[in-house]
């Protein structure tokens, strides 16, 4: 079930501020054939594009099988459109320097479905719009009638939930019309059709429900949803943009071969740079370990020395400190006389801490430790 709540959407041209939608709110059925109603600048198309997913509401919500679209990301935007909707323009919009066959089929390609298949289910789509003869013609050799019977071809050739028409029979003479109005309605039986038009006598004979919209609001609703139906019906899980495994991974494969010269280039490129790393590494751990080797090759030949006494060099150190300390404090006093008479210590201080800093080492604790098996 589809549903729109206080949805508003304004454009914004220069200084001007059009409110296309103010506050439109519906509710829709799994199965029905809706006609917006409205003249030309009501915002129906606005309305549409926004069920569809092909614009953005500024404020309000789309809810789609129960779940809102509030947190949507672009990913969730592209299954919606891929799986659940099917589009007819007025103008048609197909590809005139293709086939009808070729221009229903692209609609199937970017599903990752194989190429016999999308042929297969092109060729039914077609079928049921009653052109499964003019297959090979291209869309300019065909009548308005029968290139929009073409879209609606396209449109639910990835058997989507909801069609959307705006303005299917704008361009076409009232008998082409009503061929394409009798198709639409057929649609409808297992479908959701929401057609947009300003042609009443076509929405009055053909829709089950007819919802009117003037200025960004609706105006009348022939056939609202009740909220009893609304309970009853159950959520229902979306369908995801999916491809299994393997058809990914042959298409992928098929898209490598299909450009064989990118790919090489490719693949060389890739070699190149894994192999400079590669080598970088082993040359970078050779050197390392000459180095290794040269360092133990020559420290082997200075033996180690252990003598009865040594000498601190910690404690030396930490009197160089001190008599650092000491230096700068005395050039930093500006008091002194100039002429004064000082006292000189220094050197009676290193010399104690020199002698106080030989430390006798106990060898015999030490031999017995070197001797120890354990
Ligand atoms: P309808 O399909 O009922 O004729 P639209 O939905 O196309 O009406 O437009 C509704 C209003 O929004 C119109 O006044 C139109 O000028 C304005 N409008 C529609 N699309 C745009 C746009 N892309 N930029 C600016 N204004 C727009
Ligand atoms: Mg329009």
């Amino acid at each position: 079930m589809l549903q729109i709540k206080g949805i508003y959407k304004q454009y914004k041209t220069g200084s001007l501020v059009q409110q296309a939608l103010d506050d439109v709110s519906l509710t829709f059925r799994d199965n029905e054939f809706v006609a917006i109603l409205g003249p030309s600048g009501s915002g129906k198309t606005t309305l549409l594009n926004i069920i569809g997913g092909l614009d953005r509401y500024d404020k309000g919500d789309l809810i789609i099988n129960g779940v809102s679209t509030k947190k949507y990301r672009d990913r969730d935007w592209d299954a919606y459109r891929n799986h659940s909707i099917g589009f007819v323009f007025q103008s048609y919009n197909l590809i005139s320097h293709q086939s009808v066959l070729q221009n229903v089929e692209l609609a199937l390609t970017i599903s990752g479905i194989s190429r016999s298949e999308r042929r297969k289910r092109a060729i039914e789509a077609l079928e049921k719009v009653g052109l499964g003869d003019q297959l090979h013609k291209k869309p300019n050799q065909m009548s308005g009638g029968q290139m929009q019977r073409v879209a609606i071809a396209r449109a639910l050739v990835n058997n989507p939930e909801i069609l959307l028409a705006d303005e299917p029979t704008g361009a076409l003479d009232s008998q082409t019309g009503i061929q394409v109005m009798d198709l639409l309605k057929e649609v409808a039986q297992d479908h959701l059709v929401i057609m947009v038009t300003h042609n009443s006598d076509l929405a009055q004979q053909y829709a089950t429900r007819i919802v009117n919209l003037r200025d960004g609001k609706i105006t009348g609703d022939s056939n609202p949803v009740t909220g009893r139906e609304a309970e009853l019906e159950k959520p229902k899980k979306q369908k995801r943009v999916s491809m299994s495994y393997r058809t990914s991974l042959g298409l992928s494969f098929r898209n490598l071969l299909t450009k064989k010269r990118r790919t090489l280039t490719t693949a060389a490129a890739g070699s190149i740079g894994i192999i400079g790393i590669a080598l970088i590494l082993a040359l970078s751990s050779g050197v390392n370990q000459y180095i290794e080797d040269l360092q133990k090759s020559t420290m082997s030949s200075y033996p180690i020395t252990i003598s009865a006494s040594t000498v601190d060099l910690s404690s030396m150190s930490s009197l160089m400190g001190s008599m650092g300390g000491l230096t700068m404090g005395a050039t930093g006093s500006g008091e002194e006389p100039e002429d004064g008479v000082h006292s000189n210590s220094d050197s009676l201080l290193i010399e104690n801490t020199v002698t106080s800093s030989f430390v006798e080492n106990d060898l015999t604790a030490f031999k017995a430790y070197l001797d120890d098996p354990d």
